[in-house]
C-alpha cells in the first residue's frame, strides 16, 4: 500500500498561509441603548413605570429601616438577599464560555505537575526534574513571571523555511488496530536549527538540536476505552498527521515549554526529532466555522487529538476539559459516527494530553529525553 495514500491532503500549508493568531477581542459586549432624546411611547407606560419605582423605592426604605433595627447578630448574607433592582442590570452574557482565551496573559504552567490526575496541571511519571535541564537558557520578555503568565502575541519565532520533501507518513488498519509509520519529519516548512546565531531566538534559546529523521512505528487500538484510572505522562503523547511527534507541556526542567522554549512558525523544534509541545497552527483544521474541530492527532492510548474547537465551534480552553484534557461526546470515529472519549488542543497550559485516560499503547519514550 502506498504510503501517501493516506497522506492527508492540505496539511502541508505554508506557514505564511496561516492566519496570523488574533489577539482575543477585549470589548465586551454592549447592549445598544436607545438615543436619551427618544420621546417615550407610552406615557401612560411611563407613568406606571415611574410610581413602580417610587413604590418600590418606598417599600425598599421601609425594609432597609425594618432590617437595620434588627439586632447586630442578624446574619448579613439574609440582608444582601433582599430584592434589588435586579430588573435594571445588564443580563449577564450568555456566551461566557466562548470568550476566547487571552493570549496576552496565558497561564504559566512552571512546575504544574501532579501525581495524580488534576486539571491544569501534567500528570507526569517523573518524580523531580533536573535543575540544570537543557532548554532556554533565560526567560524571554514575553514571560511575566511574578505574575505566573506569560503573552503569546509577544514570543519570538525561530526564522527560516526549510521544506522536508522526504517527509512520510502512513496510517493504515488492520483488524483492531490503527498502524501509524512516520519517519518524524513534518509535512510543512521548519525554522532552521540548531538556531543560528543571528537569529532573534539564539538570545534566549541557543537550542543546538537539528531536526533528523526516525523511524516511528505505532501500533494503536482503533477502539481505545477509558480506564478507571488515568496514566501518567511523559516526553511524547501523540503522533500529529504533520507526522511529528507531540510531547507533553514540560521541558527537561519541569518549565511550561511552550511558554519557555523557542520554536518556529508551527510551534515546532528538535532535540534530535522534530516535535511541539502545544497547538501549531501548521496541522490544518479545515473544519467550518461554528463546527467541532477536524482530528490533528492519535493520542498514544489510540483516542483521537482535535483541534481548539469543541461542539459548535465553541474555542475551548483547559476549565472545559477534563484532569486529562479531554472529553466525551459524539463525532465521526472509524468511518461512522460515535460517542467516544478524546483530547483536544488548547491554547492554555496544559495545551494537549494532561495523562492518559485509556491505556498507554507506546512503551517507552520513542525519542531521546525531551528538550
Ligand atoms: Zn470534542
Ligand atoms: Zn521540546
Amino acid at each position: 500500500m502506498a504510503s501517501d495514500e493516506f497522506q492527508i491532503p492540505g496539511t502541508t500549508p505554508s506557514p505564511e498561509q496561516q492566519p496570523a493568531p488574533r489577539p482575543p477581542a477585549p470589548e465586551p459586549v454592549r447592549i445598544p441603548r436607545p438615543p436619551k432624546d427618544r420621546p417615550p411611547r407610552n406615557p401612560q407606560k411611563m407613568a406606571i413605570i415611574i410610581a413602580s419605582v417610587i413604590s418600590l423605592t418606598l417599600i425598599g426604605g421601609i425594609l432597609w429601616w425594618a432590617l437595620a433595627a434588627q439586632p447586630p447578630t442578624q446574619d448579613l448574607a439574609s440582608v444582601n438577599t433582599s430584592p434589588k433592582t435586579t430588573a435594571t442590570k445588564t443580563p449577564a452574557p450568555t456566551a461566557a464560555k466562548a470568550a476566547a482565551i487571552d493570549l496576552t496573559k496565558l497561564p504559566l504552567g512552571d512546575g504544574k505537575r501532579s501525581s495524580t490526575a488534576k486539571q491544569g496541571y501534567v500528570q507526569t511519571c517523573r518524580s523531580s526534574f533536573p535543575a540544570n535541564a537543557p532548554g532556554a537558557q533565560t526567560a524571554g520578555p514575553w514571560i511575566d513571571q511574578a505574575n505566573k503568565t506569560w503573552d503569546a502575541t509577544k514570543k519570538v519565532e525561530v526564522g527560516g523555511d526549510v521544506d522536508w520533501p522526504q517527509a512520510k507518513l502512513s496510517i493504515t488498519t488492520s483488524g483492531a488496530n490503527r498502524l501509524i509509520t512516520s519517519n518524524a519529519l513534518p509535512e510543512h516548512l521548519t525554522g532552521i536549527y540548531p538556531v543560528r546565531a543571528s537569529d532573534p531566538a539564539y538570545k534566549y534559546d541557543r537550542n543546538p538540536g537539528s531536526i533528523q529523521a526516525n523511524d516511528l512505528s505505532f501500533t494503536l487500538p482503533l477502539n481505545p476505552t477509558v480506564q478507571s484510572q488515568s496514566t501518567c505522562i511523559f516526553g511524547e503523547v501523540a503522533i500529529l498527521l504533520s507526522g511529528s511527534v507531540l510531547f507533553d507541556a514540560f521541558d527537561a526542567g519541569g518549565r511550561d515549554a511552550v511558554a519557555w522554549e523557542l520554536q518556529d512558525k508551527c510551534a515546532g523544534h528538535p532535540n534530535h526529532m522534530y516535535h511541539y509541545h502545544g497547538y501549531t497552527p501548521c496541522v490544518q483544521d479545515k473544519s467550518a466555522a461554528g463546527a467541532h474541530s477536524d482530528l490533528v492527532g492519535y493520542a498514544f492510548d489510540g483516542f483521537g487529538l482535535y483541534g481548539l474547537k469543541g461542539e459548535g465551534g465553541v474555542q475551548l480552553s483547559t476549565k472545559d476539559l477534563d484532569e486529562c484534557h479531554g472529553h466525551t461526546h459524539a463525532l465521526p470515529w472509524n468511518g461512522s459516527t460515535k460517542s467516544i472519549y478524546h483530547y483536544h488542543l488548547t491554547r492554555d497550559f496544559p495545551y494537549s494530553v494532561g495523562c492518559f485516560r485509556g491505556v498507554r499503547s507506546v512503551s517507552g519514550p520513542v525519542g531521546q529525553a525531551p528538550l
